[in-house]
């Protein structure tokens, strides 16, 4: 009798010993985007994520020197990128992110035209390629074609992620995943075109709370530069009509060699 008692101590030791030892790994997620306050695209995610023991690593690529508009009267410029990156500090402590903040020039240096636009976006590239190295993430989410609001540094950021992507076989598997707003959301007829997505290809619908959105919007208020308190409400209610789901898009490539379209 008492060898068998022996015998199930042991074999509860054992097996949760190796519970503990079959504990499973980190999830590692990448948000990369162009902008300090761009994060805000997927900030109710993040926060989930973070509270489900996810670590998030977010991934800013430009310093936001250019970031005026009509809700303040800030100047483009040092003393702007100065300020949005305190900002973004701030926001990254409210969602609980590890923030890799990048100084890029905001608008990608487009305005020097191709000399000093492209090896900018090229420097860009391989930055990003080492962030990915280095971080290991299993999921990467950037913006699709549409850039979200068709921002050039958006559009150039998510395809610059692509590339970088389907440059090579990555040892350990990643998914990467573009944000995603269904058309039918969008009331706006021309909008639905430049950046509405048909539902079918959303395939990945992450359902958040009010609490995280509530999260979401204390860190937008740190993005003080961009939108002041009073604008911060305006948009949180507006937003509040598109519910409570991210919707992305799956970056797919099919795995049969096919010799022709037809
Ligand atoms: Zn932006």
């Amino acid at each position: 009798m008492k060898l068998s008692i022996i015998k199930i101590c042991l074999l509860s030791l054992l097996i949760n010993g190796f519970n503990l030892n079959a504990q499973k790994p980190t999830n590692k997620l990448l948000a990369i985007f162009a902008h300090p306050d761009d994060e805000q695209t997927i900030a109710p995610f993040l926060v989930k994520s973070v509270e489900e023991g996810v670590e998030v690593t977010l991934v800013i690529a430009t310093d936001g020197r250019l970031g005026v508009n009509e809700y303040s009267d800030y100047e483009a410029g040092d003393r702007l990128a100065e300020i949005r990156k305190n900002e973004m500090l701030c926001a990254a402590e409210v969602l609980g992110v590890n923030l890799i903040h990048l100084d890029y020039h905001d608008q990608l240096k487009a305005g020097e035209g191709f000399d000093g636009h492209i090896p900018h976006v090229q420097n860009l590239i391989f930055e990003l390629k080492g962030i990915i190295k280095k971080t290991q993430p299993d999921a990467i989410i950037t913006w699709g074609p549409d850039g979200a609001t068709t921002h050039m540094d958006h559009r150039l950021v998510g395809a610059s992620v692509t590339q970088i992507f389907v440059s090579q076989k990555w040892e350990k598997p990643i998914e990467l995943f573009y944000f995603g707003m269904p058309s039918d959301l969008i009331s706006d007829y021309k909008s639905k075109t430049i950046r509405g997505q048909d539902r079918s290809y959303l395939t990945v619908q992450i359902p958040f709370t009010e609490n995280h959105y509530d999260r979401a919007y204390q860190a937008l208020l740190c993005h003080e530069s961009q939108y002041p308190a009073r604008i911060v409400g305006k948009i949180k209610m507006e937003r509040k009509k598109l519910g409570y789901t991210l919707y992305l898009r799956e970056f797919m490539a099919p795995n049969k060699i096919r010799t022709s379209l037809f």
